[in-house]
């Protein structure tokens, strides 16, 4: 990363088609308030237009034509673009809903007045304007927010999500099956993979300070693939994913495969590889924190 910032930032915040989970996370974070100046944030501040700006945050995927107007605005208006979250870099819950039958849902209200227009395909934020930073997470906690916008010397992401977990890896606990998380007690200080948990932590990168791990919830990989695998194909991360299992446990590869294909997972694990698509050349693991 580069050099922290001290002197006081102009800093905004464009919110594109998503759930606001990024902008929640933002405001749980104090340390910016009474330091920099937030300009525009249509969740908290009323403005009519986008200002200049030092940084510009921009989450959520472009979906609509409204999307895609205000982001080239904004870009147009700011010294450093930061992409937010799963949705900006991957399109996230709004290119899930990308299906015949949401549109057609959408379409069916269209009798309502002042709806944006849909595009033919979501797309995220790189496909249109060129990004400084990503940002993954979803949403990225308020201490990895303030590590994008304020670069602290002693912010370290740790390589992968087991490195920041600290749950013991047994060699003799082998588990058959998938566990659901609703079934069962989960044991404290011991791997979740070794109790027949689906996590997905040995191939993703930190800095989350496993949010979900150390209380007990696996792993669903919200952070994007660790530095080994970002540059990857989404094949190379299921793959990775599936040899951890192979040697920690006895379950079948079928039932680890479906597993991954579940919306809840490949939402996360397509991120940075098959959703920037076909002609597109892969995201530098350089400018990801
Ligand atoms: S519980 Fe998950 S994150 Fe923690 S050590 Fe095991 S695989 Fe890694
Ligand atoms: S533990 Fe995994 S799912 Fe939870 S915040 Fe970290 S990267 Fe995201």
């Amino acid at each position: 990363m580069s050099e922290e910032r001290t002197a006081p930032l102009r800093f905004a915040v464009l919110q594109l088609s998503g759930c606001a989970g990024c902008e929640v996370s933002l405001l749980n974070a104090s340390e910016w308030v009474d330091k920099h100046r937030l300009l525009y944030m249509p969740l908290v501040i009323s403005a009519y237009d986008i200002p200049e700006v030092d940084i510009l945050l921009v989450s959520g995927g472009i979906r609509t034509d409204d999307d895609l107007y205000n982001l080239r605005r904004a870009v147009s208006r700011a010294k450093q673009v930061i992409a937010v979250g799963t949705c900006a870099i991957s399109g996230g819950v709004a290119n899930l809903g990308d299906r015949d039958e949401v549109r057609a849902l959408f379409m069916a209200q269209a009798e309502r007045r002042h709806l944006p227009r849909l595009l033919p395909k979501c797309r995220p934020v790189d496909a249109v304007v060129n990004v400084d930073l990503y940002l993954p997470g979803c949403p990225p906690t308020p201490e990895l927010f303030m590590a994008a916008l304020f670069r602290p010397p002693d912010f370290k992401v740790g390589r992968i999500v087991c490195a920041e977990c600290g749950r013991k890896k047994l060699k003799d606990m082998r588990p058959k099956h998938l566990r659901g998380i609703e079934h069962g007690q989960v044991l404290s200080d011991i791997c979740l993979v070794n109790q027949g948990y689906l996590c997905v932590g040995t191939s993703v990168r930190g800095g989350c300070r496993a949010l979900c791990t150390r209380p007990g919830h696996p792993c669903v990989g919200c952070r994007g693939p660790s530095d080994a695998l970002i540059e990857g194909s989404s094949a190379a991360w299921f793959s990775t994913i599936s040899r951890v299992f192979a040697s920690m446990t006895d379950i079948p590869p079928e039932e680890i495969d479906a597993a991954l294909r579940s919306p809840q997972l490949s939402l996360f694990l397509f991120q940075f590889s098959d959703y920037a698509g076909g002609d597109r050349p892969p995201r530098p693991k350089e400018k990801v924190l």
